[in-house]
């Protein structure tokens, strides 16, 4: 089949006006200027932009849901089938705002990706961690249930897992491992979703993240690291992870460690709007919010002018709620969030785009930029996200969305 756009955005690098999109058996044949596209038979569709499929670098297939004022605890007290059933609303509203790849970074993601996989369920390729790692007390833990309960739930497979002590890091490292885990997620701070904890503290200690480290690159897996504190950030650069998720708290010394190292930062700047626009969170996280979102905004903005690489990610957390909606679908809203923060349209893009799937290290598929050889991942829209971020954040802007070379059913309006 053949894609006609008036507007070509291959992901990383200028776009390109009057283009064609050639797709066969699943992956990018051309693209480039509709003049010296090769002759193709088959479909042709026209529309307006051209773009790769969206990477949401950070989310959470926890099916929580969206009422009650966010417990991270009902993912040890509700079955796992309600909250596993959830998540496919999620997945197919997500898929069908053109995110076509997602990192789950503590979630059901790695049993939910065998669904996808074998076409059970519609949504995004996942790429999974399985359980957050966390030291006793810390960020994954569940402070508000009984500590035997937790322990048990993290060593049974449950999507919080506790390990102390370089032996008990590496078990739990391999535990994900064995269940699929594309990527590793580890706490290096507090959180602003735990009870107890504090984000300006350091969790891990260096010696067992670099266990965690070790353990995942044994099998070419990188690991992400959960921090808001600066004590935590550089611990988990010197341990050699690889990405930074939310990193709240840059300055410069962090930012020439994160250029120093490579490491990827995952700003997560959605999860922190959407918190501070909900009026039924218990005063401690309302509080713990709003301590941090000014120093986050100030550290992606510096990270940004330092050169830091930046990838996308929402961090949403919470499931829609039918009837009404919610975070999924609108996951590239983060988009727009990063161009008020000094990203020019185009970066934020190759941030959602060509830069993404180098946040799962080796294990990154050839995803992300149109250009031959790809997979034919991408979405079509009726206007132009380089004039106006905001319509990646918006299903109705969409036109269409393609996953490995075949079309979304749902998703995008009337495109000729
Ligand atoms: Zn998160």
């Amino acid at each position: 089949m053949r894609i006609e756009a008036d507007l070509l955005i291959p992901g990383r690098g200028e776009p390109v006006k009057d283009a064609a999109l050639v797709v066969a058996d699943g992956r990018i044949a051309y693209a480039g200027p509709s003049a010296q596209a090769p002759a193709s038979t088959g479909e042709v569709v026209r529309a307006p932009v051209v773009m790769p499929g969206l990477w949401d670098c950070h989310v959470h297939l926890l099916g929580l849901p969206r009422s009650g004022g966010v417990q991270l605890s009902k993912a040890a007290t509700e079955p796992v089938a309600t909250r596993a059933a959830r998540c496919v609303g999620d997945l197919q509203a997500a898929l069908r705002a053109g995110v076509t790849s997602v990192r789950d970074l503590c979630g059901l993601g790695a049993y939910l990706a065998d669904a996808v996989e074998e076409g059970s369920i519609a949504g995004p390729a996942i790429y999974a961690a399985g359980a957050l790692l966390s030291p006793t007390g810390g960020h994954g833990d569940l402070h508000d249930l009984p500590p035997s309960w937790v322990t048990e739930f993290g060593r049974d497979g449950g999507e919080f897992r506790q390990c102390d002590g370089e032996a008990e890091c590496a078990k739990a490292t391999r535990e994900q491992l064995r269940k699929g885990a594309k990527v590793i997620k580890l706490s290096a701070s507090g959180g602003g979703l735990s009870v107890r904890d504090d984000p300006q503290h350091q969790q891990f200690t260096v010696a067992e993240m670099r266990t965690i480290v070790e353990i995942a690159g044994n099998a070419e897996r990188v690991v992400a690291a959960h921090c808001h504190g600066k004590a935590g950030i550089m611990a988990a650069l010197e341990a050699g992870v690889h990405t930074i998720e939310h990193g709240s708290c840059l300055d410069e010394e962090a930012c020439a460690a994160m250029r120093e190292t490579g490491a990827i930062l995952v700003p997560t700047l959605t999860v922190q709007e959407n918190m501070l626009a909900r009026t039924d969170l218990p005063p401690w996280v309302e509080r713990k919010a709003r301590a941090l979102a000014d120093q986050h905004r100030a550290s992606v903005s510096l990270a940004h002018q330092r050169g830091v690489t930046i990838a996308m990610g929402s961090d949403i957390f919470v499931s829609r709620t039918p009837g009404v909606g919610g975070t999924w679908g609108g996951n590239g809203q983060e988009v727009a969030l990063l161009t008020e923060l000094g990203m020019s349209p185009l970066e934020a893009i190759e941030a959602a785009t060509a830069t993404a799937p180098r946040t799962v290290g080796p294990q990154a598929p050839k995803s992300g930029l149109l250009a031959a050889g790809y997979d034919a991942d991408f979405l079509l829209l009726h206007e132009n996200p380089l004039a106006d971020p905001a319509v990646l954040g918006d299903p109705a802007k969409i036109a269409g969305v393609w996953k490995a070379g075949l079309r979304i059913e749902g998703a995008g309006t009337s495109v000729a």
